[in-house]
């Protein structure tokens, strides 16, 4: 495996787990109520290769809301309906250096929605995605999600009606991005939308072969379906590089070297172009809100093989 062999890349999961399987610090998302109800000592780490083939520890079946890390796969979708352009002109790209609800951000960014995977930017892709009807985008937003994954999806009702009756920031957000015509649909279908692609119930080994997929050229390696046009996936990379921490983006990149994205559910997944994924999941987050152990075990592997993409972090 990228000439790195099966039995090394086992005992560098095997390592990271057991080296922060007992750590507590940090807490879970309290913003969305239900979140607070999830097991916060769960910890599951999954490295795929680009052939599919899964080396894990932990807690790695585990179903939890994607949340976040659902945010570049929609981005996904707009470049396959529509072109990177588009997700460009109409979205942005560029990083925000603030948190992944802000508002300021649409205001100081010349009321662009700044880009797709904070809030705003992902509530307009919701919007820009070609459908006639509220189902049928719904629809289209989680059969991407679970051709990323190889695997059939399913909302977590629970998740989906806490985060809803309590989506009064997305809600300004929404409504703030259709008064400056920032948002491609009616602002309360892209919200619903939204919070129930947040929703969608995923396992730590979902999140590795979404991540394979992408590490594979857009071409999800259990049903070799070609799920983004390969040409589009350094983009989409690039993006994930530099917005997929929020406003830690920048010391996630210095310290693991790799492209990935977080969600306050506590899931992580990053991307090593053409190589790996790993995917780690524990609820208990930093001020942030990206999951401790998840990142401190991806850092670690990626330290440990060598993995960074500037060179050996
Ligand atoms: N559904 C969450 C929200 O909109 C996602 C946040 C996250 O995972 O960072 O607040």
């Amino acid at each position: 495996f990228s000439g790195i062999t099966a039995s090394r890349l086992q005992t560098a999961v095997d390592k990271a787990y057991a080296d922060f399987k007992n750590l507590s610090e940090g807490r879970n998302a309290d913003y969305i109520p239900i979140l607070t109800e999830t097991p916060s000592n769960l910890f599951g780490i999954v490295l795929a290769t680009p052939d599919g083939t899964l080396f894990s520890a932990g807690d790695v079946e585990y179903k939890f809301s994607i949340q976040s890390i659902s945010k570049p796969f929609t981005a996904a979708l707009v470049m396959n309906q529509t072109s990177p352009e588009v997700l460009k002109e109409k979205i942005g790209v560029e990083p925000t250096g603030l948190p992944f609800n802000s508002k300021l951000a649409l205001e100081i960014y010349e009321k662009r929605s700044v880009n797709p995977l904070v809030n705003a930017g992902a509530i307009a892709a919701v919007s820009l995605i070609n459908a006639d009807s509220e189902d049928k985008r719904w629809y289209l937003i989680r059969q991407n999600l679970s051709d990323f994954a190889g695997s059939e999806l399913e909302l977590l009702e629970k998740v989906y009606q806490s985060e809803y009756d309590t989506a009064w920031s997305n809600r300004a957000i929404a409504n703030l991005l259709y008064s400056y015509h920032r948002l491609y649909c009616d602002p309360e279908e892209a919200l619903r939308v939204y919070t129930k692609q947040c929703a969608l119930g995923v396992s730590c080994e979902n999140l590795a072969i979404m991540g394979a997929t992408l590490a594979n050229g857009g071409k999800n390696p259990i049903t070799v379906k070609q799920v983004l046009q390969k040409e589009h996936v350094p983009e989409l990379l690039a993006i994930m590089a530099t917005a997929g921490f929020y406003d830690e983006s920048g010391e996630w990149m210095a310290q693991a070297g790799l492209p990935a994205k977080t969600g306050v559910g506590g899931g992580i997944v990053a991307v090593v172009p053409g190589k790996f994924a790993i995917a780690a999941f524990s609820p208990r987050l930093n001020a942030s809100g990206n999951s401790i152990k998840a990142m401190k075990a991806i850092r670690q592997i990626s330290g440990e093989l060598g993995l960074g993409i500037y060179g050996a972090n």
